[in-house]
């Protein structure tokens, strides 16, 4: 392909897609975009770390050859004034993985803000920002160690879709007119309005990508983020469709948190991601409190913008936040403040988000060993207290150096000998443990740990008790004692000759051994358990669940799975929930 102003690298080979993955050579291509403002003092440092950390992997094996792609206003100074050049777009679908420095949005002159038309051109549709902590930075948080999420936020539609009509404009009356004549909508006259589209397509490819995320990367979940308690059709079906692409592509691979309680009793199936949601307004509370109960995050344009700052301040502020723009295989990995023009040209600034883009970027291409370099010498950098200007102000007896002195000390770092095996091991090790501690406070105490992270039971798989099951040929004396052992007041009984499921509670044994005057030594289960059983599929909700024991005049009903029990509801677990969790009358 040639290009007016690019130019290749002497060396290097391109990243290919093949069968839906990316192909690495040992020799990539990637692109650069300098940036503006303090862009370029941030490229130049980062890239100076990036290529160390390679070297110091691969001792030589690997070697990225940078492609400097032009936009903002080293574009506009090359190609006559255009900020966003067409050959800037077409450099960076061709080289698939870039990474680009901060862009000045031109002001006035009625241009799109560089980094909304570089989404839109490229179709950019996530936007994915991982958080967490590194040791020495300052945070606010007491635990903030607790905070290693990534946010996949959807980056093409919802309220930033740019339907929106000026109050008082021609359009805006028109649109009123329709909606008040037509749908018989009730708002103020004269309003401002603005869509939120919101599509199955949009929702699932985001989902699909954080599912696949978490797959790749070991993580334990990923959390719908939305506010379909409220906007039903647009943040509620995004829930909807979430589960749906959970459900469709990657049924054997995810398990829904309410198949979690409800089937597997809190135990998590080896290797599968666990999926849930959340309101996103309780989101913002968990962050805080029980950052720990999430992983990956998949969430709506709007609510994935607030979220994305709110969660990057809870561990050393937006000042170090890497993020990513996504398409399918395309990827432009960015430092995620702006330009900060003041400081251009001092090398002053901290270069820790375009560094963190950097390290998601290794990452990307499959160097987990080049991005561990960078992640476990940084935060001894920082405990060292070197630091740029704005964390030196945070800290005290802190040594304040340049953007380029501070990258000087995190190469000297990765040179002085770090065994990244042992530290990724030790924080493996620390990840199983914590996820273990969660999931036996899960087993042994559901109901507690579903309220305390922010989970309210909608369903019978959500609230259902495991079951226990006995032979039916035993006699009910040995059953009894074993209800007493365990504190349970039922036991479901095996199929005998007839194949059917019964169940056994402690009122046949009142009823049908002590009213019936008859030994429990010599009565087999079967004779006196119940059947056929009342069964109601884990989906079920908790509000026909109640009318199916209303009308079935039972007081406990079997959970199942594929014809199989797997768990038990008892009128005493639905008095439970309502009282613990309140009742909202449901909409039928
Ligand atoms: P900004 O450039 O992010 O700067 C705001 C403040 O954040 C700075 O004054 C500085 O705080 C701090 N800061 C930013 N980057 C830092 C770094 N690397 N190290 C240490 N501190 C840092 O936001 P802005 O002033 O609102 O925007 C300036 C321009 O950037 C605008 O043209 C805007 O359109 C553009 N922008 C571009 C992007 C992008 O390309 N992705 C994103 C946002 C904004 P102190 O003053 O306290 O030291």
């Amino acid at each position: 392909m040639g290009y007016r102003h690019i130019e290749y690298p002497e060396a290097g080979t391109k990243i290919t897609v093949e069968g839906g993955r990316l192909r690495v050579p040992d020799d990539p291509i990637l692109g650069f975009v300098e940036g503006d403002g303090i862009g370029p003092d941030i490229t130049r440092a980062c890239l100076r770390v990036w290529d160390a950390a390679v070297e110091q992997a691969y001792g030589g094996r690997r070697k990225i050859h940078w492609m400097e792609i032009y936009m903002g206003e080293k574009a506009s100074e090359k190609y006559d004034g255009d900020f966003f050049p067409d050959e800037a777009k077409e450099g960076l679908k061709d080289i698939i993985v870039s990474i680009k420095g901060p862009l000045t949005t031109p002001v006035g002159g009625g241009f799109r803000s560089l980094n909304v038309a570089l989404r839109q051109d490229l179709d950019l549709y996530a936007c994915v920002r991982p958080v967490r902590y590194y040791p020495g930075v300052p945070s606010p948080l007491r635990a903030p160690e607790l905070v290693d999420v990534v946010i996949y936020r959807e980056n093409t539609e919802d309220v930033y879709a740019g339907i929106e009509y000026r109050a008082g404009s021609p359009e805006a009356r028109k649109l009123e007119a329709f909606l008040k004549t037509e749908f018989g909508a009730e708002f103020f006259e004269d309003s401002g309005l603005g869509i939120k589209p919101m599509s199955a397509f949009g929702s699932k490819r985001l989902v699909r990508k954080a599912i696949r995320y978490a797959l790749d990367n070991d993580r334990e979940s990923v959390t719908l983020v939305h506010k379909g308690n409220i906007q039903k059709y647009t943040e509620g079906a995004f829930r909807q469709w979430g589960y749906e692409v959970a459900r469709e592509e990657f049924a054997a691979e995810t398990v829904t948190e309410a198949d979690l309680f409800g089937v597997y009793g809190g135990k998590r199936p080896e290797g599968r991601v666990v999926i849930k949601d959340r309101i996103a307004d309780i989101m913002f509370q968990l962050m805080l409190l029980r950052p720990n109960e999430f992983d990956v995050i998949a969430t709506t344009n709007l609510n994935g913008d607030y979220l994305s700052d709110a969660i990057a301040a809870e561990v050393g502020g937006v000042g170090i936040a890497p993020g990513a723009n996504m398409a399918d295989h395309v990827a432009v990995f960015e430092a995620t403040h702006g330009t900060a023009p003041k400081y251009a040209n001092l090398d002053k600034v901290n270069p820790g988000s375009l560094l963190f883009s950097g390290v998601m970027m290794l990452e990307y291409l499959g160097w987990k060993e080049a991005a561990d370099l960078i992640t476990f010498a940084f935060p001894e950098v920082i405990q060292k207290k070197i630091v740029t200007y704005d964390f030196a102000r945070l800290m005290t007896g802190a040594t304040e150096v340049s953007t380029s002195g501070f990258a000087d000390a995190l190469i000297d770092e990765m040179r002085a000998d770090v065994d990244v095996g042992a530290r990724r091991a030790e924080h493996e090790r620390a990840v199983d443990e914590e996820r273990r501690e969660r999931e036996a406070r899960r087993v042994a105490e559901p109901i507690a740990e579903m309220k305390a992270s922010g989970r309210t039971p909608h369903t019978v798989g959500d609230i259902a008790s495991p079951i226990m099951s006995v032979k039916s040929g035993v006699a009910v004396s040995e059953v009894m004692h074993l209800m007493r052992e365990r504190g349970i007041s039922s036991v479901v009984v095996e199929p005998g000759t007839d194949g059917l499921w019964a169940i056994m509670t402690q009122r046949d044994i009142i009823s049908r051994i002590v009213h019936a005057n008859r030994s429990p030594a010599r009565v087999k289960v079967e004779e006196i358990a119940s059947k056929p059983l009342v069964t109601v599929p884990t989906d079920m909700s908790l509000q026909e669940c109640a009318s199916r024991m209303v009308e079935s005049s039972i007081r406990r009903v079997v959970v199942e799975e594929h014809d199989i029990p797997v768990g038990i509801v008892s009128d005493t677990d639905v008095f439970r929930i309502v009282e613990e969790f309140g009742w909202e009358p449901v909409v039928l």
